[in-house]
């Protein structure tokens, strides 16, 4: 009785230790197969007419003015991509955003750049590899507010602790021999501002566009400063990469960039599919569109090291980090650099 059920419990343990080999060679077949295939990381691409394999390429955005550049190299430039396919991601906070990014559910994405600096600073490894846009924030408030000191006292509000919106209050209020203790700062998810200026329940905002056009085109607030007025060359929203898409697919990543590039110079010399494009991913009335596209530019989205290098000591002397990734570890303008 007791021979049987050993013989039994050995018939079984063979099998299993036969279906286990079986398993594992077949697992480490088709390791091999997918490294030869691809010769990168997970993503494995849609296989193109010709039977090669083109990698899609995820990148999160929020639905700002200030991405616009994608949301162009999305409809018109990816049509010249021959390593890539684009896919947008889209997020509807920058917490959500940030979470896919340092994860690695996307493998890029337009983003405050603060906010990126602050996921690098704790060990993530991301690139910045071009700017999102030049200038285009602005300082709304309610009509009865005409210079700094009028805002003592009042509500206004930011989007985000982390964000070059906080530096230009900060930089605006010391300008007026002010500081944040002078009025009361506000965190608002970005879409909420218009009402709540035109509801009285602030006093002014600064944020991303198009939520600030919204505001002038309806009257309800006006442009107290622009953010050149403020600092010049500030550095807001930037492309990010994983530094591990950009180290194990370079040919993607620079297409990937160079569209970006080229589909900035478009918007910069109007072209006519721009307003349409921008409708499709903002939603926004014309007014408001024309209005936040005045006031910004996509004309060359290198980060430079000294605009870097102001925003590394705005964030010090604020306390929003204790130590900022030096431009070298953070910024990557290889690929940039090599756009024609
Ligand atoms: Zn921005």
């Amino acid at each position: 009785m007791q021979i049987n059920k050993i013989n039994k419990i050995t018939k079984i343990t063979k099998k299993v230790i036969i279906i286990a080999v079986f398993i594992a060679v077949t697992v480490a077949l088709s390791a091999c197969g997918a490294t030869r295939d691809t010769g990168s990381k997970e993503t494995i691409g849609n296989e193109t007419a010709n039977g090669s394999s083109k990698q899609t390429v995820k990148i999160a955005y929020l639905p700002i003015t200030h991405a616009l550049p994608l949301y162009i190299e999305n409809e018109l430039g990816k049509h010249n991509f021959k390593n890539i396919d684009i896919e947008l991601v889209k997020f509807g906070s920058w917490p959500e955003l940030m979470d896919a990014l340092n994860t690695g559910k996307v493998d890029g994405a337009s983003v405050l750049i603060e906010l990126a600096i602050k996921a690098k600073e704790q060990g993530i490894d991301l690139k910045a590899v071009a700017l999102g846009h030049r200038d285009g924030n602005v300082v709304v408030v309610s009509q009865d507010i005409n210079d700094t000191a009028d805002l003592k006292g009042k509500t206004f509000a930011i989007p985000h602790r982390l964000s070059t919106h906080n530096i230009l209050l900060y930089q605006m209020l010391k300008d007026a021999g002010m500081n944040f203790s002078d009025l009361k700062v506000i965190e608002l998810p970005p879409p909420e501002m218009p009402a709540a200026l035109a509801e009285g329940r602030i006093s002014g905002y600064l944020v991303a566009e198009p939520f600030g056009a919204k505001s002038v085109a309806n009257s309800t607030g006006k442009v107290l400063f622009k953010s050149q007025d403020i600092w010049e060359d500030s550095v807001c929203c930037s492309l990010v990469l994983r530094n591990e898409f950009i180290k194990g697919n370079n040919d993607a990543a620079f297409e990937l960039v160079k569209e970006y590039v080229d589909a900035g110079s478009y918007i910069n010399s109007k072209g006519e599919k721009v307003n349409d494009i921008a409708k499709q991913y903002l939603k926004v009335e014309q007014d408001v569109l024309d209005l936040s596209l005045e006031w910004i530019s996509y004309k060359d989205l290198k980060i430079y090291e000294k605009d870097y290098n102001a925003l590394r000591d705005y964030m010090i002397e604020m306390d929003l980090s204790k130590n900022p990734p030096p431009y070298n570890d953070f910024v990557d303008s290889s690929l940039i650099e090599k756009v024609k």
